[in-house]
């Protein structure tokens, strides 16, 4: 159940939202989303995306993290972005080819610093950090996004980002419901 998956990842990361005194949000469209996928790396991701999206808001901010599902994946995928006025087209970090599958996704939103267009296409390379640039005092080694993006291609899945300097990211993950895991690839 991906919103069981979405919630409990949430739950472990309070006390680091509390110590920044940043309010975690969690939404759902639906009670239970069944998807078949290791529960394992759906929380690695989900842990990923929610961690950086506390690390890198202001305190007292506030991340939204939000599930659903979609009649297809592209559909998915626009769900997964969808946010932020005036912050362009979402980048694909992990494409997948569209397809008719039902889809599930899930959204993390905040209202951080942003991340400036041009670093955009590069995360989720290994060890590539925006932070490195800005002088970063805030601890990471550049390798959860390339995580993420691992284990979404494992998946079948997507991974996109979006975002607006000075007003927030929002990182979207999708895959399909059915048969992930007879789907689940090495490469
Ligand atoms: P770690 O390996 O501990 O996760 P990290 O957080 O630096 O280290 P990634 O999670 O891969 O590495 O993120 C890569 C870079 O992308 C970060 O260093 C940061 O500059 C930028 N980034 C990621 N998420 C956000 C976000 N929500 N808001 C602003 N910048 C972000
Ligand atoms: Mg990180």
């Amino acid at each position: 159940d991906l919103c069981d998956v979405t919630s409990r990842s949430i739950l472990s990361l309070q006390p680091l939202a509390h110590d920044k005194k940043v309010h975690l949000d969690f939404d759902t469209q639906a009670s239970d989303i069944p998807i078949t996928a290791s529960s394992d790396e759906i929380s690695q991701v989900v842990q990923n995306l929610v961690s950086n999206a506390i690390k890198y808001s202001r305190d007292g901010g506030r991340v939204k993290v939000m599930t659903g599902t979609a009649p297809s994946m592209s559909e998915a995928g626009r769900l997964a972005t969808r946010f932020i006025d005036g912050a362009g087209r979402s980048i694909l970090l992990q494409p997948r080819a569209s397809s008719e599958a039902r889809a599930a996704w899930v959204r993390v939103e905040d209202c951080g610093e942003g991340i400036a267009r041009k670093h955009l296409s590069r995360l989720g390379e290994r060890f590539y950090r925006v932070d490195e640039s800005r002088g970063g005092e805030i601890e990471g080694t550049g390798l959860g996004l390339a995580i993420v993006k691992h284990i979404m291609a494992r998946h079948r899945g997507g991974l996109a980002v979006a975002s607006k300097e000075g007003e927030g990211s929002v990182f979207g993950v999708w895959l399909p419901i059915a048969d992930a895991e007879s789907r689940l690839t090495d490469d």
